[in-house]
């Protein structure tokens, strides 16, 4: 927090007294019945929580990595879903302001700054997610058009979103396949097919689905950066602000536990005294406590690495496989403090318990993640 501009210190404590206020007294309305939470959403627009990484040029607020992290946090604090819903936007936001033409960044980059214009990205297949140079979409030359075919599945957002950062293959000849891949940027229209919201444990509220491109035409000028085949190495830079962002949405979760726990324990008493007098309950919350700061701080490392404009896959897989395990264990321990209520639908620890996992699998599964930190090792750290 210290590292933040007094600016950015200020949005980060609006995002606090946004989710204290607004949030965590209403979120089970919408939870519990699944329901799209416009009336937030409109308000995360007009404080600008969709232009956090856009260009001051373009209306964003343009903060910086740790800021959006923190941002971040704190929404998923409330309710991980509403962290969720600038999660793609974000990234589609990072991509089309390192990578985009000037058309694109013109077009895109004010709507999306305010909110009118949102964005999801969509890379995972039904026939895969974690192997994504085995995917099938794909998009071929009509004329001045390309023609997109396939399907991807649990695309967040899908429904509210204008815009699709779609991560498709435009050279199906190309050796390995990742050369021959494209972000294209998809406004949806004729040729693609939403399917209802996939039901799902947790991340209630905002929807998932499948889209399927069914020939669909869009213009060559959707390549992102004009030039195609460049898209594989562009989403690993964008998925660098995913996996953060993923980490940050983990420690709003596991700090949300965390607070419950410490205000549970000091509220029940058995044997005579507070439950967290017993040694047991008490060491659970040191651990806790330790947990979600070593997570946050691992975080904020990778987004300060990625403020200094360096490469920072190493880093945010760490940062998202330790959040992402530390959260499942804090919301776990959350339920233990709280005894059979933690099980109960009266209480918020059970929502915790159910949320967590979602940082486990998505943005690159934590197995991906080891994989990506274990190469990144050996590649900073070769012999010969
Ligand atoms: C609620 C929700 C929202 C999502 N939102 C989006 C979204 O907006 N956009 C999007 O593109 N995707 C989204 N996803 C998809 C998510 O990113 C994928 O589910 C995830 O990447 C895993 O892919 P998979 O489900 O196909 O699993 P698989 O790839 O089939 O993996 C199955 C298992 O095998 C393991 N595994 C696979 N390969 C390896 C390997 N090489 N080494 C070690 N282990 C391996 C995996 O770790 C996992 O344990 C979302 C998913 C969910 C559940």
């Amino acid at each position: 927090m210290s590292t933040l501009s007094e600016d950015e210190r200020d949005i980060v404590a609006l995002a606090g007294e946004f989710v204290d206020e607004r949030v965590r007294p209403r979120v089970r309305d919408y939870e519990s019945v699944d329901k799209y939470p416009a009336e937030f959403i409109e308000e995360m627009k007009k404080m600008g929580f969709f232009g956090l990484l856009a260009p001051a040029e373009h209306g964003g607020a343009d903060v910086s990595a740790a800021c959006f992290a923190r941002v971040t946090e704190e929404l998923a604090r409330g309710w991980m879903s509403l962290a969720g819903a600038i999660g793609g936007h974000s990234v589609i936001t990072y991509l089309i302001r390192a990578f985009g033409t000037p058309d694109q960044r013109e077009r895109y980059l004010p709507p999306m700054a305010d909110g009118t214009l949102r964005a999801t990205m969509a890379l995972t297949e039904p026939g895969g997610g974690s192997d994504l140079q085995a995917m099938r979409t794909h998009a071929v030359a009509d004329g001045d058009d390309l023609l997109i075919t396939g399907s991807k599945t649990w695309i967040s957002n899908a429904r509210h979103s204008g815009l699709i950062g779609l991560l498709c293959v435009t050279d199906q000849d190309a050796r390995p396949a990742h050369q021959g891949m494209s972000v294209l940027l998809v406004e949806p229209g004729e040729g693609l097919h939403i399917s209802k919201n996939l039901p799902k444990l947790g991340y209630r509220g905002v929807e998932a689905c499948e889209l399927v491109f069914d020939r669909m035409r869009v213009p060559a000028s959707a390549v992102l950066g004009g030039a195609p085949n460049e898209g594989w190495a562009q989403m690993m830079r964008g998925l660098e602000v995913g996996r953060i962002q993923v980490a940050a949405r983990a420690v709003g979760v596991a700090q949300a536990a965390l607070d419950d726990a410490v205000t549970y324990a000091q509220e029940r008493e058995s044997f005579g005294k507070p439950i967290w007098k017993h040694q047991s309950v008490g060491n659970l919350l040191a651990d806790m406590a330790t947990k979600v700061q070593a997570a946050r701080l691992l975080t904020e490392d990778a987004a300060r690495r990625l403020d200094e404009g360096v490469r920072a896959d190493m880093e945010a897989g760490m940062a998202k496989l330790f959040a992402s395990e530390a959260a499942m264990q804090v919301a776990l321990d959350a339920m233990r403090v709280h005894g059979g209520y933690g099980f109960s639908k009266e209480f918020e620890v059970e929502r915790y318990f159910r949320d967590a996992p979602l940082m486990i699998l998505g943005e690159g599964t934590n197995e991906i993640q080891r994989n990506v930190i274990a190469a990144q090792l050996i590649a900073r750290n070769p012999i010969n």
